[in-house]
């Protein structure tokens, strides 16, 4: 066993003692407290590329990358420079811009299945609004959802959710009605008979069937060989709207997200994280008939004070031209991930441990099983207590995983071939450590 470095941690320490007086948890998203690994948050000052640094002074190599958005790592000077230009011109307007145009053109050329698309500022503005559009448009009330899957904090996704609701052992909070949770069916992930049962034993009742296309909140998950084709003869044989929440794999797994890796097209998309360069922003977006029944064309309602955000756009248009206009950076983000996964892997059974990874482009997720990892339940055999003491070993080495066993890690064009290295170093001590080997 190698001793764990020391770590200075006292400014992060007064700041969450402070925090934990003004704010709930003393956060304000909770799977950042470290609840389910112990000990306390790090709290941040900056970021450049790969590295982290608290406000302490430490450094850390970040495979989170704001749960996604930082897919150039952090603070690129393509992205910076287009919201420096950009706050000259003042913060918002709460009126039509240049950019919301240039932004929905170029969403549109890089995920071809959206042919209309509205601006939101998250995730969860995202789905919500696209389960209302699928629900005005069909003139149905249910929608079907898989366990473990998380969709944001909208209601109808509160059930049977992932994440931070699955860590913290909330996946179905309280403060849901009844009324809206009758409304969501849930479904295990990777079994098609499980949704056509459902599906029958709801007839012409269900609006849209949702999830992640490639499953990033009960860790990384893949969908099985002709899973997602599966699934849209079933949503087109019975009039469901098919929504890929790509909030996570949009732009990331593809310039077109995971409905291009996988050739799938869905009726409904929605995208987040990316799209903003780290600025709030959130879209939903796809077929011409559906999108058109949102107001003020149609008669579905959805609005914005700050949607369409002129700094938020900058930073998202500069994002994704630069995407659009590399795409050969999918396939270097594939091999670097692809030697991270491997080589976590390797190391694991050359220690007896066996664990499972999954990846999928620059997503993966290291599980603390020997079992494959193929839905919420195979997901829940991992060993959480082991995986706390990997994780703060690996934090105390200077690696910043996601403080969760069932989340994803997400990759960036930061990370080299030696901070591969560096990282696989890491996993060794941390591996053997947790495990007091
Ligand atoms: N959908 C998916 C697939 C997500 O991973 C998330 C957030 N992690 C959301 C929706 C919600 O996005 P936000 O946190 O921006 O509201």
């Amino acid at each position: 066993t190698t001793d764990t470095p020391n770590l200075t941690l006292t400014t992060s320490d007064t700041l969450f003692t402070r925090a934990k007086e003004h704010i709930p948890g003393g956060v304000n998203s909770p799977v950042r407290a470290f609840r389910a690994v112990g000990g306390h948050p790090v709290f941040m000052q900056s970021a450049k590329g790969a590295w982290l640094t608290d406000v302490d002074g430490n450094q850390y190599l970040d495979f989170i990358n704001s749960w996604g958005p930082m897919i150039l790592g952090h603070a690129p000077d393509l992205v910076l420079d287009a919201v420096q230009q950009a706050v000259q011109g003042s913060l918002s307007f709460g009126a039509p811009t240049r950019r919301e145009v240039e932004m929905a053109e170029l969403i549109k050329q890089m995920v071809p299945s959206i042919e209309k698309v509205r601006l939101v500022n998250s995730g969860t503005e995202a789905t919500m609004s696209a389960i209302r559009v699928a629900r005005g448009y069909t003139g149905r009330n249910k929608i079907i959802k898989f366990e473990g899957c998380y969709h944001g904090h909208g209601d109808s996704f509160l059930i049977a959710a992932g994440s931070g609701a699955l860590t913290l052992g909330a996946p179905d909070s309280p403060g849901v009605t009844q009324g809206v949770a009758q409304d969501t069916l849930t479904v295990p992930y990777n079994n098609l008979a499980a949704v056509e049962e459902i599906i029958a034993a709801n007839p012409n009742q269900v609006a849209a069937l949702i999830l992640e296309p490639v499953v990033g909140n009960m860790g990384l998950v893949a969908p099985q060989e002709g899973y997602l084709q599966g699934l849209r003869d079933l949503c087109t044989k019975h009039g469901i709207v098919l929504i890929f929440d790509e909030v996570m794999t949009g732009f990331r797994l593809a310039r077109g997200g995971a409905q291009e890796l996988y050739g799938i097209k869905p009726d409904l998309t929605t995208l987040g994280k990316i799209i903003g360069g780290g600025m709030p922003v959130g879209a939903y977006g796809g077929r011409r008939d559906i999108m058109d029944q949102v107001a003020p064309a149609g008669k579905v309602y959805q609005a914005g004070t700050l949607s369409g955000n002129p700094i938020a756009t900058a930073a998202g248009i500069a994002q994704l031209t630069y995407l659009n206009e590399h795409p050969e950076l999918y396939d270097e983000l594939n091999r670097i991930t692809t030697r991270i996964a491997d080589g976590t892997r390797n190391i694991a059974a050359e220690l007896g441990l066996n664990y499972t990874v999954n990846q999928v482009g620059s997503m993966f997720s290291l599980f603390f099983t020997d079992q494959p990892v193929t839905d919420l339940e195979s997901a829940k055999a991992s060993d959480t207590e082991a995986f706390g003491r990997y994780f703060r070993a690996m934090l105390h080495r200077g690696i910043y995983l996601a403080p969760a066993q069932y989340e994803a890690l997400f990759v960036s064009t930061a990370i080299t071939d030696e901070l591969v290295e560096t990282y696989l170093t890491a996993c060794r001590e941390s591996l053997l450590e947790a495990h007091g080997l």
